[in-house]
């Protein structure tokens, strides 16, 4: 069975992600969107438990995607599975020089591991978490950014994040 691991910080999980999702699962047996706990990225909008929830409900129609997270590096989770492969989203000029540092950073940790990349939809290139938390905050409309089933949830938390 040949497993894609998509990971990410999927804070909230947007319709980038899901459009990379939608496309890996049609290409694997098997996808597994793992959440990772990433130190480098403070102030966090939802908890890991709220994210893999999320990503549960967003993903309930695709039979073979599964939620898992992860406390620890890419290359170690990775292990858990036999030659599993990394799938990677590419926005035009925001993630070539990270990915591609990442990835091999990756493989020389576990050399058992590939990175792939699939390159965002054009109907998605410009969708970040971030921008979409910017977004909610200034209570702009999230249809173009966000799956249906999180724009109430994500408007509410960023304009209570105002308030604070
Ligand atoms: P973000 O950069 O939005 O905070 P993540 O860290 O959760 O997102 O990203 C996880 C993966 O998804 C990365 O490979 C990233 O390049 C990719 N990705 C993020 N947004 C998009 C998008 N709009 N289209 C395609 N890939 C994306």
């Amino acid at each position: 069975m040949k497993i894609a691991i998509y990971p990410g910080s999927f804070d909230p999980m947007t319709l980038g992600h899901l459009n990379i999702i939608r496309r890996t699962s049609k290409i694997f047996d098997k996808v597994i969107v793992c959440i990772m706990i990433n130190g480098n990225k403070k102030g966090s909008m939802f908890s890991i438990d709220r994210r893999v929830e999320q990503a549960k409900i967003c993903t309930a129609h695709m039979p073979n995607v599964e939620i898992d997270s992860y406390d620890g590096l890419l290359a170690d989770y990775a292990r858990k599975f036999d030659k599993p492969v990394i799938v990677k989203g590419l926005r035009a000029n925001m993630d070539f020089e990270n990915e591609f540092t990442m990835a091999s950073i990756n493989k020389k940790l576990n050399p058992d591991m590939e990175t792939m990349f699939l390159t965002a939809s054009d109907k998605y290139t410009f969708v970040s978490s971030s921008n979409v938390k910017e977004i909610a905050r200034h209570g702009g409309d999230l249809k173009a950014f966000l799956p249906w089933e999180l724009i109430d949830e994500v408007t509410e938390m960023a304009q209570k994040g105002k308030e604070k």
